[in-house]
């Protein structure tokens, strides 16, 4: 699932592609990949300009008129922009099905005066919702903090864990804690402060919180300065793929030596995800 760095990449690059251009036609492929009937969203779509977009958690929103278009990927989903030759493309990666746009996973298709926007989802998870400002303000009020936003204090990052007995790795995890966190990056981010993903939450002494808040901080900045973390043929929107896979400390490095002890990198089941860590570094 594309986590946070991904989501944000995949935005700003789309940004200079998709703000203030016209939504010419809309095509929806799977109905369930809509909240609203096809003629509705059509007409709340075409001939509209989008005048902003931006990510909020792993949602990506697009104001429309008044309202607004939220895309959300889920496990699946990929957006791919369309135009002459060039096809860039962000999100899960979809292999085997070549260069035919639409393929059989296109589930919506947005043209615009300079080119085209497949929204492709395998296993149909991901969504494209149009919602009013206050339903917006209703959904994204779910997410907790954005952790690369001032409001991500070490303060917050303490009295969000106080209250938790359950482990730091489901804790961080909970998308109404802390906004955008994933697998990935909660792997790195306990690597990175040396915190076992087993520990209980409210554990933490404050020397690990301080490590942990900057750990969170630095792990998602370096990913977003290597354009997201690519597996595959992932590509962002800019058709390249991200770098930061070279930077994982732990995540996919089941077998590997340690980077600070050599010992190897352990694999193991926890909050209901494959869970990397050091059973050395990380107490
Ligand atoms: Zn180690």
């Amino acid at each position: 699932m594309p986590e946070l760095p991904e989501v944000e990449t995949i935005v700003r690059d789309l940004n200079d592609y998709l703000v203030n251009k016209k939504i010419k036609t809309v095509e929806v492929l799977n109905l369930g990949s809509i909240n609203q009937k096809p003629a509705v969203f059509k007409k709340n779509l075409e001939g509209q300009k989008i005048t902003k977009l931006y990510r909020r958690a792993k949602n990506i929103v697009a104001q429309v008129n008044q309202d607004y278009l939220v895309i959300h990927l889920k496990m699946t989903g990929q957006l791919v922009w369309r135009t002459g030759q060039t096809t860039l493309a962000g999100g899960h990666p979809i292999v085997n099905v070549g260069q035919e746009l639409p393929n059989k996973f296109t589930r919506a298709v947005l043209k615009f005066s300079g080119g085209t926007l497949y929204f492709n989802d395998v296993r149909k998870f991901g969504w494209l919702r149009i919602m009013t400002p206050e339903e917006l303000a209703t959904y994204l009020g779910r997410f907790g903090v954005e952790p690369l936003e001032d409001t991500f204090s070490l303060e917050y990052l303490k009295s969000a864990l106080a209250k938790r007995k359950i482990n730091i790795k489901a804790a961080l995890l909970d998308q109404s804690q802390i906004a955008g966190l994933g697998n990935i990056y909660v792997d790195e981010a306990l690597w990175a402060s040396g915190i076992a993903p087993t520990r209980a939450a409210n554990s933490l002494k404050l020397v690990e919180l301080k490590k942990l808040h900057k750990a969170i901080i630095d792990v998602l900045s370096l990913s977003i300065s290597k354009r997201g973390t690519s597996f595959n043929n992932y590509r962002d929107a800019n058709g390249e793929r991200g770098q930061n896979m070279k930077f994982l400390q732990v995540y996919g490095r089941a077998g590997e030596s340690c980077q600070k002890c050599k010992r190897p990198i352990k694999k193991m089941r926890l909050a209901g995800r494959g869970t990397h860590w050091c059973d050395h570094c990380q107490k």
